[in-house]
């Protein structure tokens, strides 16, 4: 039998999420393995996306200056503390190609000295006694470790299972990308996400025609402000559908592909109309030369694990059931980290290097806590000093990258002591964690930053203004929400608009349309019961208050 290689923190995966815990694992003199199947970092990048855009921006000029800030428009970087280990170096396009993180994450890797055993494929994972995973490799290598750490990315391609006949489909991974090939050529692409959008696009130029078959209606980032959601960049196709430029996007439920004499492919698919005068469904079929599937990943590997160990999943297998802490909801001790992260969340970042890396980061932490009994890091205040304190949460709201990429899924906390002398402050906490370390009779406010488009029912594309600013419960951008807990009760308080997403600057320099800070002050006051000098208000400002007269006039006019 093979010597047991032992170690405490056993990281699977040396894609971006296994390479990013190894920073922090390095910089905080951890003891972890890294076991990565191929002979170097970062190899999803080789082949994916197929057609090499990728979707995460790289914006390098922002105006302003501060370093967090400008991270907010880096999607690709991981966090580290050298300048020139920051993506930016690598390209200068806005959607750079996958080239460029290919070789950025092989060069971080190696720059970090990030202790990954290459060439080491995980093929059975079992868990001996409560606390020790045993890791078998291909060749028989055995590892053990305390803590298990899944970074095994997009694990396999899910093929829908109610289409008959889709064996006879090209899965997204396996489509050839030479334009030649497409040459006026009938193509159907069954999915509704970025990946088909993706395809649709780059064929859109050679194909005779392109229709995307949709099972759902596709839902658009700019609407949802999920980043996973149909983006602009993939959009040309639903351009050309609506001026009849031949390619199309349809909603039809595809019954069956069959394979005809020719060699090409029929469609048996079907629209219902319900609410027709003659109700009914109308059947129909159609004839292409090739057909993609671009039907989703699958982010656990359920074939790994022996069966006591196997972790729960959801929606079909595709993402693993976590705690608040990404550990498997049914095996303790395994961690799920990366684009697996987003079965924690659907309406942010997580699925993406510029979302997980901070969920990284806070696991870290937790992982420290949990394992080496060192207390998650904290600010403290002592004595606080409102003036003091106010001047740090400004910065937070504007700077801060973490609560910006995963609204409304990671929050700072700011816990008073008692009397309210003291305070301890926690960065970037898991929104849904917080209860565990919230004391019931002491205040507390919770920081994050959040959108609220759910409080209205027309479009997002009609907010070409700040939405109202005198209603800033309803602020419809990404704007902060402080909740006051006390003894089970919370109160909110909601800043409105910014467009650059800053409110330590004056409106002018960027700032919110109208300074927040007396109205934020006055609440403070009342649920904390702080002791604040609250200057005399100023009079004036941006906002006009109509005289009833042209108020009579608006609603003549309107
Ligand atoms: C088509 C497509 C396009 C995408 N484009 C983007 C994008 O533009 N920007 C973005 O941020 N995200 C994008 N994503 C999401 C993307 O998957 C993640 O951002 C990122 O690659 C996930 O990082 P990860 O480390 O979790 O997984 P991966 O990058 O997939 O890394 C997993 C690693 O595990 C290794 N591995 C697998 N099995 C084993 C095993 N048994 N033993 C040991 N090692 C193993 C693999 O070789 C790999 O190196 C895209 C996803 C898809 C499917």
């Amino acid at each position: 039998m093979n010597q047991i290689i032992k170690t405490k923190y056993l990281i699977l995966g040396a894609g971006p999420a296994g390479l990013q815990m190894g920073y922090f694992m390095e910089q905080g003199q951890q003891e972890y393995i890294i076991l990565e199947k191929e002979a170097s970092a970062g190899t999803f990048y080789k082949t994916q996306p197929v057609h090499r855009k990728l979707l995460s921006i790289n914006k390098k000029h922002n105006f302003f200056e501060e370093e967090e800030f400008n991270e907010r428009q880096d999607w690709n970087s991981l966090l580290c503390n050298d300048k020139e280990m920051k993506f930016p170096n690598y390209s200068d396009d806005l959607f750079p190609n996958a080239d460029d993180l290919l070789r950025y994450l092989e060069d971080f890797s190696s720059f970090y000295k990030l202790n990954i055993h290459y060439n080491s494929e995980a093929q059975h994972i079992e868990k001996k006694g409560d606390n020790q995973f045993r890791v078998t490799t291909k060749s028989g290598e055995i590892y053990e470790g305390e803590a298990l750490l899944l970074g095994l990315g997009a694990v396999s391609a899910v093929t829908p299972d109610d289409i008959e006949g889709i064996e006879y489909t090209t899965a997204y991974e396996e489509q050839s990308i030479d334009l030649e090939f497409y040459r006026n050529k009938r193509v159907a692409i069954i999915g509704a996400g970025n990946s088909a959008f993706e395809t649709a696009n780059y064929l859109s130029s050679s194909a005779g025609f392109v229709h995307v078959l949709c099972r759902n209606p596709p839902k658009f980032a700019w609407e949802t402000h999920f980043p996973g959601d149909i983006r602009a960049v993939n959009n040309d196709i639903f351009d050309m559908y609506q001026l009849k430029s031949l390619h199309a996007v349809l909603n039809p439920n595809l019954k069956k592909v069959t394979k005809l004499p020719n060699g090409n492919l029929q469609t048996h698919h079907e629209y219902d109309y319900p609410d027709s005068k003659v109700p009914g469904t109308l059947k129909l079929t159609r004839e292409y030369d090739h057909i993609i599937r671009c039907t989703g990943w699958r982010w656990v590997n359920q074939s790994l694990f022996s069966p006591e160990i196997i972790p729960e999943t959801k929606s079909n297998g595709k993402y693993p059931v976590m705690n608040d802490m990404w550990e498997s909801v049914n095996v303790s001790d395994m961690f799920f980290i990366g684009a697996a992260m987003q079965g924690n969340d659907r309406k942010s970042a997580s699925g993406f290097i510029h979302g997980f890396r901070y969920n990284i980061r806070t696991l870290y932490h937790l992982l420290v806590e949990k394992y080496d009994s060192k207390p998650y890091p904290t600010t403290n205040y002592s004595p606080f000093v409102w003036e003091e304190y106010v001047q740090d949460l400004y910065d937070r709201l504007s700077m801060s990258a973490g609560l910006y990429q995963l609204f409304g899924n990671l929050g700072d906390l700011l816990i008073f002591s008692e009397d309210n002398t003291q305070a301890k402050y926690y960065k970037e906490l898991p929104i849904s964690y917080m209860p565990k370390v919230i004391p019931p009779k002491q205040h507390v406010l919770s920081i994050s930053l959040e959108f609220g488009f759910h409080n209205y029912s027309e479009s997002s594309l009609s907010f070409l203004g700040p939405s109202d600013p005198n209603e800033t419960e309803k602020a419809a951008f990404l704007h902060p929400v402080i909740r006051h807990q006390y003894d089970g009760k919370v109160e909110e308080f909601h800043f409105g608009d910014s467009l650059l997403a800053r409110w330590d600057l004056p409106h002018g320099d960027g700032g919110a349309v109208v300074s927040y800070h007396l109205d934020f002050q006055k609440w403070i006051k009342k649920v904390v019961g702080l002791d604040i000098d609250i200057p005399k208000a100023i009079e004036g400002g941006p906002f006009y208050k109509w005289e009833s007269k042209e108020c009579t006039n608006t609603s003549e006019t309107s």
